[in-house]
């Protein structure tokens, strides 16, 4: 059981909530404070702080999640006034990660980013602080647990990353016997995505409410109107406020997205804000160099709107319902249209 609390808007908290239950927690109460800034020391305010030490204490709360990374400082001083464990939002989503990793790609990426957040993290109360220029072979008696579990950690950090070069090596040479085209469906956790995959191949993808179903890509085959054979791939869903350190995590994973021929941006047109979780996916898919793929976007969900307005002025846009199963002829249209004619299957079309 959590108590969420945080400085930000009611929608982040809302996401927030939902990446907690994700996790496996229940939501008893969230907390908001409308501040200037962040509390160096505490994050939010004192008073704040105390008010939800008594919350958490009237409601059994065993942890307190926080919507934002906290310093080593903000955690102790939080840990000394609250009493709970005290979660923040990147040890929450890196959590969700590590249930849901499949691959064994995704798990030391997962693995990694933990130890790196961790890292600086580990302050332990009552722990000595190392001196410095201890110099070599100063370990052994004398040296404090803090110092022994850093080292520990710095020791598997670098082992992970050399494991993971081995393994991105291994798929860039599996990539360059592809056959087929690929179509990544990329968009927002909970956006529809795994809906979408089972619509257009009834590959059985499990498609829920919990986010983060599709942490690993997941690569069905599906057969276009004209006849070309394309692998279909469901990617990682985005959520808000990716901390820099989770995108790099699953740059392999965000690679293969690069790797596409052709994408569809899946995006719930039920969100008010829609606009800005679009605005939200283009950023992350420039960041990776993704943005001159060619792109389909999706607008998926129109079942739950009653207006029958155009949403978005766009040419590569197709409203649909992946759940009802509506428009998605106009879709694999638009696929025949956008995705590339490469020269193998150019030649399998001219007689
Ligand atoms: P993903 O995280 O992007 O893979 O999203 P999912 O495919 O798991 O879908 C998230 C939720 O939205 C599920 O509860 C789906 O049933 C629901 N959903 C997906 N597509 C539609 C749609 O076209 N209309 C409606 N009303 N719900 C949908």
């Amino acid at each position: 059981a959590g108590l969420i609390s945080g400085v930000s808007e009611q929608q982040t908290l809302e996401e927030l909530a939902l990446l907690a239950e994700t996790a496996g927690a229940e939501v008893l109460a969230k907390v908001t404070q409308k501040r200037p800034s962040k509390d160096p020391a505490y994050y939010l305010g004192l008073g704040k702080v105390r008010e939800i030490a008594q919350m958490a204490e009237f409601l059994g709360a065993n942890a307190v999640i926080f919507d934002d990374d906290l310093t080593p400082v903000q955690i102790r001083n939080l840990e000394d006034i609250i009493g709970t464990q005290i979660i923040d939002r990147t040890t929450l989503v890196l959590d969700i990660f590590a249930q849901r990793a499949r691959s064994l790609e995704g798990k030391i990426q997962v693995e990694l980013a933990q130890l790196q957040h961790l890292l600086p993290r580990l302050t332990g109360k009552g722990v000595e602080l190392s001196r410095e220029g201890g110099g070599i072979g100063t370990r052994g008696p004398g040296e404090t647990k803090l110092e022994t579990d850093r080292r520990h950690i710095r020791r598997r950090i670098s082992y992970l990353k050399r494991e993971l070069e081995r393994i991105r090596k291994n798929r860039e040479l599996l990539r360059s016997s592809r056959k087929y085209p690929v179509v990544s469906l990329v968009g927002y956790t909970n956006a529809g995505k795994s809906t979408l995959m089972n619509a257009l191949t009834g590959a059985g993808v499990s498609a829920n409410d919990r986010l983060f179903d599709t942490l690993d890509t997941t690569t069905r085959a599906l057969v276009l109107p004209d006849g070309r054979k394309v692998l279909l791939s469901d990617t990682v869903g985005f959520i808000r406020k990716l901390s820099h350190e989770i995108v790099e995590a699953f740059k392999a994973t965000l690679e293969e997205v690069k790797e596409s021929d052709l994408l569809i941006l899946v995006a719930d047109a039920s969100n008010p804000a829609v606009d800005e979780e679009i605005a939200t996916v283009r950023a992350v898919l420039k960041e990776i160099q993704a943005s001159d793929i060619p792109s389909i976007l999706a607008l998926n969900k129109i079942d739950k709107l009653d207006c029958s307005k155009p949403l978005i002025n766009d040419k590569n846009a197709v409203e649909i319902s992946a759940l009802k199963g509506t428009n998605l002829d106009l879709l694999l249209k638009k696929m025949c249209v956008l995705l590339p004619q490469t020269r193998e299957h150019a030649s399998l079309l001219i007689p």
